[in-house]
């Protein structure tokens, strides 16, 4: 059997594990023939067992574990500002470029909006009655 090498479709595919993440959510291509696992800090051989190699990994406990901390959405996450800042700014502030945010920061963006909108709009208190059903149903948080 040929050697398998890492694919971008396999990204976007689910892991099958911890409520199916999506690939992307913890892994990056590292090379050819491995994957990067953000959360464990480890690289996986794709190279005998292909795509199988990161649902496997996906199913370890130290990988679940990793997961139930590090991807729960009350988690804060750092992420780079994508701004071209000059050199002697990045002095003068250490942490520009980076900042800090929650996934739940949108859920609450979100519901306040609506409460705006109600409020702006005049909205009765029936025409917001089982909205939550329907931004369940809509939106994922
Ligand atoms: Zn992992």
């Amino acid at each position: 059997m040929g050697k398998c090498s890492v694919r971008d479709d396999w990204f976007l595919k689910s892991d099958g594990h911890n409520n199916c993440n999506t690939i992307s959510e913890w892994a990056r291509k590292h090379s050819d023939d491995q994957v990067f696992c953000i959360l464990c800090q480890t690289s996986i051989s794709v190279s005998n067992k292909g795509f199988q190699a990161l649902t496997q990994h996906a199913g370890s406990v130290k990988h679940r574990n990793a997961v139930k901390i590090k991807l729960n959405t009350k988690q804060l996450r750092l992420a780079a500002t994508s701004t071209t800042v000059q050199s002697s700014e990045l002095k003068e502030k250490d942490n520009s470029g980076i900042h800090l945010y929650s996934v739940c920061d949108k859920s609450v963006i979100a519901e306040v909006m609506w409460a705006f909108k109600c409020i702006v709009s005049n909205f009765s208190f029936s025409a917001s009655d089982g909205i939550t059903d329907l931004f369940q149903c809509t939106y994922v948080f």
